[in-house]
């Protein structure tokens, strides 16, 4: 799977730990997202999962957002290797 050809990424916001200069495309195929960010480094998160991380960041609720910060370390932990795959069923096990 590769980033959509002949669209410029556009900067945009990451939804897990809302840093304003992360880098966001969406795949040509599949229903997901690719995002490079200065702290999560860099990881494609289906659309059902990004949606979810923006609406966890909106609610604004303590345990929702300890839970994008754990996942934001994990990613960050991970480095510039292969990009994690967050899906709406699994990203907790990383955030755990
Ligand atoms: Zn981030």
């Amino acid at each position: 799977m590769t980033a959509q050809e002949g669209t410029p990424i556009t900067p945009g916001t990451c939804p897990v730990c809302a840093a304003p200069d992360a880098f966001i495309d969406q795949y040509r195929e599949g229903d997901a997202y690719y995002v490079e960010c200065v702290k999560c480094s860099v990881y494609c998160a289906t659309r059902r999962a990004f949606r979810h991380f923006e609406y966890l960041r909106n609610k604004s609720e303590p345990e929702g957002l300890a839970r994008l910060a754990r996942l934001a370390a994990a990613l960050h932990a991970r480095g510039r290797g292969a990009a994690a795959r967050l899906d709406y069923d699994t990203w907790q096990e990383l955030a755990s």
